[in-house]
């Protein structure tokens, strides 16, 4: 039987820890301190070599600040589960669109436009904006969908996933009735105006200054990296409101929603290494923006950009990046797959499904309205060296000639390999997602 790789409705139930092998233990996460050793569980000298099987007890058993409560997606999931492959397939063979590897790399206006009027922008958001009042888990069903399909999902992406979710959390009513309906039909784009060409990791040290003028802002500053800022319409962009505090560096911090036709915005595009054009730089000369389109509190920046995170990080676009070339990789293996390849492949699919199941539980705390943004941390810091893995392994275990034999293969690999060095900036860097770990395990 030819080898398939599907994130099928019946596989990955129960909780790997918590096997009948295993015997019950606590879930990872259950604020409990290691109950004594008994013989055999140790570390220690003259202890018994530690096996699997202790060492996952152990683990289990660890007092430690992550959660990763075991998650089943409800049948109502799977159901739309179906929907949703049925609207792709649908796709795939009018030609609409090829499959792409990486979820910013490929967008289109009228393919949002056909997922917005299936309801599946904004899902989770209340019905009188557009919303569909579905849950987290309903939301992220789809999400996995579209990507392991590599649909072009770039253009209402950040809208859907981030701006909508702040204007709901933070926004005012004016606003959520004036951007959120148009997003959920997936005709408005909104962009992320955070970074600046001296301040990436460290936000804080932003410079671009919001003057308060007659009935707003006056705004002076650059920005960079913004993705799509050349097709999207508004950016939710981060601003000084206050001069710096050397004492309190997070203080005087605030966002505004810049209109990217205002005047005095240019966009500038900046080319990636794949030679498309996926960001820009953007400079902003006296812009003014009306103070009706401040979100949240003046000064209230910092803890409103942070609240985003945990929805920047966790998702399954942290992990399935390089899916095209994975499932290229099965498809390379065929009736008979070389024991090396499916050794390969059994180790992939396993952290696959592993990353999977981490993801799906921040999306199950999102949905109880917690904001695990530690959580989501270690998920985009796992799942980004997974996804760049992905590529080097398939280099190494399918020779070229056999590549190109192999439809789509090589196309899915060139780009994915040309990708894969943004995956751990873009969303946060590996030492800045560490910090974040290493402070959450009290080691810093
Ligand atoms: C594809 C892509 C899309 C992007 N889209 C957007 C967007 O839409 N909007 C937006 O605002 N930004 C965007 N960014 C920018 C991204 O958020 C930044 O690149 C990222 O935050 C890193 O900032 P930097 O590039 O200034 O690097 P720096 O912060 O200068 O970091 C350089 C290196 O130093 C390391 N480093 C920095 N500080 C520390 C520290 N304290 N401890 C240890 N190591 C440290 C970093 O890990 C990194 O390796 C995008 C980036 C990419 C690659």
């Amino acid at each position: 039987m030819p080898l398939t790789l599907s994130l099928s409705p019946r596989a990955g139930r129960g909780n790997a820890v918590d096997s009948p092998r295993l015997g019950p233990v606590t879930p990872i996460g259950c604020n409990r301190s290691p109950s004594p050793r008994k013989r055999g569980e140790g570390w220690g000298e003259g202890q018994p070599a530690l096996t699997t099987h202790y060492a996952l007890r152990y683990v289990a058993r660890m007092t430690t600040p992550f959660r990763f409560d075991p998650l089943e997606l409800p049948p109502e999931c799977e159901a739309l589960r179906l929907e949703v492959r049925a609207f792709l397939a649908e796709e795939l063979a009018a030609e609409r669109w090829s499959p792409n590897s990486d979820f910013g790399s490929h967008r289109g206006a009228d393919f949002s436009a056909r997922l917005g009027a299936r309801g599946w922008i904004g899902m989770t958001w209340p019905k009188k904006y557009g919303g569909g009042e579905r849950s987290f888990l309903e939301r992220y069903t789809v999400t996995e969908e579209l990507l392991a399909a590599g649909a072009p999902v770039g253009s209402h992406w950040i809208a859907d996933r981030q701006s909508g979710p702040l204007l709901l959390r933070y926004g005012s009513e004016a606003q959520r009735e004036e951007f959120l309906p148009g997003i959920t039909r997936g005709e408005t784009f909104f962009s992320i105006g955070m970074s600046e060409p001296d301040s990436g990791s460290d936000l804080a040290s932003i410079r671009t200054r919001a003057t308060p003028v007659c009935g707003g802002y006056e705004v002076t500053g650059a920005k960079v990296w913004t993705s799509y800022a050349h097709e999207s319409h508004y950016a939710i962009t981060l601003v000084r409101t206050a001069p710096l505090d050397a004492k309190n560096r997070h203080a005087g911090l605030s966002q505004l929603i810049l209109d990217l036709k205002a005047p005095g915005v240019s966009i500038r595009p900046i080319i990636n290494q794949a030679g498309e054009h996926d960001f820009n730089e953007m400079v902003l000369d006296r812009v003014f923006i009306p103070s009706e389109r401040l979100v949240g509190q003046e000064g209230d920046g910092w803890k409103q950009v942070t609240s985003e995170l945990a929805f920047e990080r966790s998702g399954p676009e942290r992990f399935l990046s390089a899916h095209q070339v994975l499932r290229a990789l099965v498809a390379a293996g065929g009736d008979n797959p070389d024991p090396l390849l499916l050794d390969a492949l059994g180790r992939m699919t396993a952290q696959l499904w592993t990353l999977r199941q981490m993801s799906l539980s921040v999306a199950g705390m999102l949905q109880a309205g917690e904001l695990p943004n530690l959580e989501a941390a270690l998920v985009k810091d796992l799942g980004n060296a997974f996804e760049r893995s992905v590529p080097e392994r398939a280099r190494t275990l399918v020779p070229r000639r056999r590549r190109a034999e192999i439809d789509g293969f090589d196309g899915a690999l060139r780009e994915t390999v040309l990708y894969a060095p943004s995956w751990t900036l873009r969303g946060g860097t590996r030492e800045i997602l560490r910090g974040i770990i290493a402070r959450g395990l009290g080691l810093r």
